[in-house]
């Protein structure tokens, strides 16, 4: 190891910042958010610095640097972009034993910034000793994703109940099962959910030692349109706190695998008439699996509140007291027309979208068509193949133009996507011919034809 990572207090601690343009703004920008007594000395002032400096209280020595500059400081910083004032400024700080870091020049350096995740109190610093700035902030990037901005919060919440934990006189292991719930249980996940409250009655619970087996958890998360990239972090983490899984036919197999490796998998999908697990049987069993004190999560494709009957299964979760958090998806209506290239909304062509169901009950659809009529409102169609050619008679009749462009989005975000195009009248002969197989959205207005020049993806 040639860099041995520590962390220094710098709250009130003066520091020299010789140099005050790009490079030596975004260094103060870190010392500032340390609270170190920051002294700049520098000729002239870059105009980030100078946006900078009128946020922020620090002292600017508007000269060149000179012998002597650093006899109070604890650190120092030479970023200019003169090399024989790098080294001048790195001559004093050695000869007087303060720890100095020159920008760009390892060879002058007795410290080194690393990459930094903040989310204070906790920090996590990454380094590569200098070898390649790429690579940490590379893994900085990684780790940024793996903790969601409220760690900073659970770490608060630690901070805050440390003594009261210590001083309730639980043996060491207690202790640890108590920290392991504010750090990953359920109190950790009140905490996400921005429930500070609820958090701290649940720890004075625990504490008191009214609390058996803490109660399971349903999470119900939209796991996209299928592109197992298009999962939120958010998603990510929950599915990969859970105990069992739920998912159903949309849910692409890769995204169910990313569950933790012991986590039991349960397939309750439904095909269009054929419902393997009936909707009133799955709202309860997510109630008993909670019960039994599992983490359950529910994957449904695209949003769960988009013609997801996400609604109908945390109503009875909510009635039963069982905690439950919701994740947003990505849904195939927004999905699908962002990998077809067709802006749901343009300035020119549409101002509003509609989402609407296609799916038809004893062969009809029961809508207000004369809603649907503007020239400048996209429609999406979800669960419409079957019903396409009343969709299209439908919109026809009630005056649509028949020349309106149309777009079948088949497996959109999947390698097998295909889009065909056509219009009112004719999208329904492509249909016979390309017969596109489920899951497929349609899209229809003027938007449509965007695609043209906007298709980016895949050949179809
Ligand atoms: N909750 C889901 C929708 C479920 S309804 C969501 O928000 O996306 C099922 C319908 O969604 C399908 O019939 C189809 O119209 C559409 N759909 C879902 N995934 C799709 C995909 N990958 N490509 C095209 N359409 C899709």
């Amino acid at each position: 190891m040639d860099f041995l990572p520590i962390n220094l207090r710098l709250r009130d601690q003066p520091v020299v910042l010789v140099g005050a343009g790009v490079v030596a703004a975004r260094k103060a920008r870190f010392l500032l958010g340390a609270g170190a007594d920051l002294t700049v000395i520098a000729p002239e002032q870059d105009t980030q610095f100078r946006a900078l400096a009128s946020e922020h209280s620090l002292v600017w020595h508007q000269r060149p640097y000179g012998e002597g500059d650093l006899s109070n400081a604890i650190l120092v910083i030479a970023a200019t972009p003169d090399r024989s004032v790098n080294e001048s400024v790195h001559r004093e700080a050695t000869s007087r034993g303060i720890p100095v870091n020159v920008v760009d020049s390892p060879d002058l350096c007795s410290f080194i910034f690393p990459a930094i995740v903040d989310r204070s109190p906790l920090t996590v610093a990454i380094s590569s000793s200098g070898a390649s700035p790429v690579l940490a902030r590379s893994v900085r990037s990684r780790i940024e994703a793996m903790l969601p901005a409220a760690t900073a919060d659970i770490a608060r919440f630690g901070q805050l109940h440390r003594d009261r934990i210590r001083e309730v006189g639980a043996s060491e292991n207690e202790r640890r099962i108590i920290w392991e719930q504010i750090i990953n249980g359920p109190i950790a996940q009140l905490i996400l959910s921005n429930r500070w409250q609820a958090a701290e009655q649940a720890l004075a619970e625990l504490l008191d030692g009214h609390k058996g087996l803490p109660p399971g958890e349903v999470y119900l998360i939209g796991a996209g349109p299928g592109d197992p990239e298009l999962m939120t972090f958010k998603a990510l983490r929950l599915l990969q706190r859970a105990d069992i899984v739920l998912h159903d036919r949309l849910v692409n197999p890769d995204i169910v695998a990313m569950a933790r490796r012991d986590a039991d998998k349960l397939y309750v999908g439904k095909r269009r008439s054929d419902h393997s697990v009936p909707q009133e049987r799955i709202n309860e069993l997510l109630v008993e699996l909670a019960q039994e004190g599992k983490c359950v999560a529910r994957l449904k494709g695209g949003d769960p509140f988009v013609f997801g009957r996400g609604g109908e299964e945390i109503e009875l979760l909510a009635q039963k007291n069982i905690p439950f958090q919701v994740v947003p998806g990505i849904t195939a209506g927004n999905a699908a027309a962002c990998y077809a290239g067709i802006p749901l909304t343009h300035r020119d062509h549409a101002q509003s979208v509609r989402f609407v169901t296609g799916h038809t009950k004893d062969g009809k659809l029961h809508h207000r068509w004369e809603e649907f009529l503007s020239e400048t409102e996209t429609l999406v169609f979800y669960m419409g193949l079957v019903g396409l050619a009343i969709i299209c008679r439908e919109l026809i009749a009630h005056g649509r133009s028949p020349h309106t462009p149309v777009a079948l989005i088949e497996r959109a975000t999947s390698p097998q996507q295909r889009l065909l195009r056509g219009t009112l009248s004719s999208i329904e002969a492509l249909v016979e011919s390309a017969q596109p197989q489920a899951p497929t959205l349609i899209i229809v207005g003027k938007v449509v034809s965007l695609a043209d020049e906007l298709r980016w993806y895949g050949s179809g």
